[in-house]
């Protein structure tokens, strides 16, 4: 990660006068800026927002032809089409509902922190490998 790199090339300076905290607190607000969520109640919104423009249906390539309401709020998860980390926004139109098992699935290198979890408790399939999906 790029804040390790500038933590340890400057990390002892800031050390040695003491300002390791500030440092680290500004280093953690800068990362936040550009990754960020928004607030949790703006986010609570807006979750409930995306979902029922999906018509509360994942929009995955594996349910995008189940009935509408099929997927529960509380089920629900809210993908970032572009990562955040890649540029993407918090806007609307960058998001989209997502079953667990169509989020674990997308091709996406933030999103395998989930496949471990999700094949243990029997979300996703041995064989996931097949059913990886980009978009
Ligand atoms: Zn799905």
């Amino acid at each position: 990660m790029w804040w390790r790199h500038a933590w340890a090339s400057q990390g002892a300076g800031a050390v040695r006068f003491g300002t390791a905290r500030i440092f680290t607190n500004l280093l953690w607000k800068m990362s936040m800026k550009v990754y960020k969520r928004p607030d949790m109640s703006i986010w609570q919104a807006t979750r409930r927002r995306i979902w029922e423009q999906d018509q509360q249906r994942c929009q995955g390539p594996y349910c995008r032809y189940q009935p509408p309401h099929s997927l529960s709020l509380s089920n629900a998860h809210i993908d970032h089409i572009v990562e955040l980390s890649r540029g993407g926004s918090n806007d609307d139109r960058n998001l989209r509902t997502l079953c667990r098992r169509c989020h674990c699935l997308r091709a996406n290198h933030t999103h395998q922190g989930m496949i471990g979890v999700a094949l243990r408790e029997g979300i996703i399939p041995i064989n996931w490998r097949e059913y990886v999906w980009e978009g």
